[in-house]
Parts: C-alpha cells; sequence; structure tokens
C-alpha cells in the first residue's frame, strides 16, 4: 500500500484581521519549521484578504498555504470573485472547493465544483474536495450514497491523487460539536477511496482523504489513527495555535 502524508488543513472560514493572522501564521510556522522532520503536512487557508499576509509569515517554514474557493475562470468579469491563478500567484499551493457553506450559501452543484476543481488542477493547484451528507441524508441511510455521488459529481477529469485531496464533512457535523463514530467515519472513508479510485481510473490507494467536522484537540485521535483518514480539515479549531498544533500532534 501506498503511504500517505497526513494533511492538518486549517479552514479559517471568514474570520481575522491583518494581526490575527500574524499571531496564527507566525506562531505555526515557528513550531512547524522546529521540526526536524516533519511527518505531516500542515496548510493555512486563510480569507482572501489574508492570503498575501499570511504568506509573508510561513515563507520559509514548510507549512502550505491554501485559498477557501476559487471561481472556475481563469480571469474575466466576475466582480469579486478569484481565479485559481490569482490564488497561485499569491503563493497558493491548494484550494478548497464545494465546502459545504458554499454548496448552500451559493447553491453549488457537484457540476460547478468540478468545474473549480478543475481551473485548480489547470492553475497547478491541488484541489481540496469537500462532500458529506446533510443530517436529514443520515438519518435516513442516504450518507454512503450521497457521498458517492458527490464523488462521481464533484471529481473533474484528469484527478488524480497528486491534484487531489477530498475532505468528507458531514454537514451536520460542521462547528456543532457534534461528530460522527469513529466507525461511521470509517465506512464512509472506505467507500469513498474506492469509488474515488473507479473515478480516477486508478490510484485511490494514494489519495489522500480528510475528515473534517469539529475535529479538536480532545478527538482528534479517534479519526486520525483509522485506517482511510489522511488528515482532518479543521474549522473552528484552527484559530488557535495551540489547539490546531494539538491537532496535528495526533497524526
Ligand atoms: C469546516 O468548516 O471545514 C469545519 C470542519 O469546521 P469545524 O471544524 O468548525 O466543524
Amino acid at each position: 500500500m501506498t503511504a500517505r502524508r497526513p494533511l492538518i488543513a486549517g479552514n479559517w472560514k471568514m474570520n481575522g484581521l491583518k494581526a490575527d493572522a500574524e499571531l496564527l501564521a507566525g506562531g505555526l510556522a515557528s513550531r512547524y519549521k522546529a521540526l526536524q522532520k516533519p511527518a505531516f503536512d500542515m496548510l493555512l487557508c486563510p480569507p482572501a484578504t489574508l492570503v498575501s499576509v499570511v504568506a509573508g509569515h510561513i515563507a520559509g517554514s514548510g507549512l502550505v498555504l491554501g485559498g477557501q474557493d476559487c471561481h472556475a475562470s481563469e480571469k474575466g468579469a466576475h466582480t469579486g470573485d478569484i481565479s485559481a491563478w490569482m490564488l497561485r500567484d499569491l503563493g497558493c499551493g491548494y484550494v478548497i472547493v464545494g465546502h459545504s457553506e458554499r454548496r448552500a450559501d451559493h447553491r453549488e452543484s457537484n457540476a460547478v465544483v468540478k468545474d473549480k476543481a478543475q481551473a485548480a488542477q489547470a492553475a497547478g493547484l491541488i484541489a481540496v474536495i469537500c462532500i458529506g451528507e446533510t443530517e436529514g441524508e443520515r438519518d435516513r441511510g442516504e450518507a454512503l450514497s450521497v457521498v458517492s455521488e458527490q464523488i462521481r459529481g464533484s471529481l473533474p477529469a484528469g484527478a488524480t491523487a497528486q491534484n487531489t485531496v477530498l475532505a468528507y464533512e458531514p454537514v451536520w457535523a460542521i462547528g456543532t460539536g457534534r461528530t460522527p463514530t469513529p466507525d461511521d467515519v470509517a465506512e464512509i472513508h472506505a467507500e469513498a477511496r474506492k469509488v474515488a479510485n473507479q473515478v480516477m481510473g486508478g490510484g485511490g490507494e494514494s489519495l489522500r482523504i480528510l475528515y473534517g467536522g469539529s475535529v479538536k484537540p480532545s478527538n482528534a485521535v479517534d479519526f486520525l489513527g483509522l485506517t482511510d483518514v489522511d488528515g482532518a480539515l479543521v474549522g473552528g479549531a484552527s484559530l488557535k495555535v495551540d489547539d490546531f498544533w494539538a491537532i496535528a500532534q495526533a497524526c
């Protein structure tokens, strides 16, 4: 089996001003840089306004930088949007696409997410494609089928384990303090890997699949210890240096 390097990703969402970014990114950068041989990648996804600021604070540390969304086009008349190429230009190596908050707030369909992921890949970024069922879907026993459909609909042609990361984030676990059981997560991740492998035409064993949804220092080990879980996408707990760092220690 191919060894997959864990990825601990922080999604700051719409939080932070320049001074916060300095404390957070600077604090994490000095800790990561002090590691002799870090056994995990650490990704910071600040709001677009802070991408350049964070880039300055993490330079030379080994931390990697990402956007929280991108437009599907390279440039053009799309007021308020930013492109994958713009993120790349600022030093990003990753971009999150299809986060459930964007799927809900901006009505992003699987087809839209797929186009964004394709743009990310064309720009040379790694697309972190988010998938996950709602509470109603889980209650109706549809979690596996919903996640499979999202993978089939959101992964672009040309997706590989090198240019794609999947993040399983049950919608009902995001920001709520509630989490699925480790058995539930293990079941979804195993299925996600199988489906992604089919869609990609192989290479699924090397694909990193993150768990996200109310990950915190006290529960990180429950998820990060699972066979098919290759890291975490963290929202609230990524806004505190000590908490985010403690989560990474569970790798
Ligand atoms: C997220 O928004 O991707 C997320 C997982 O948030 P939280 O960790 O706060 O649940």
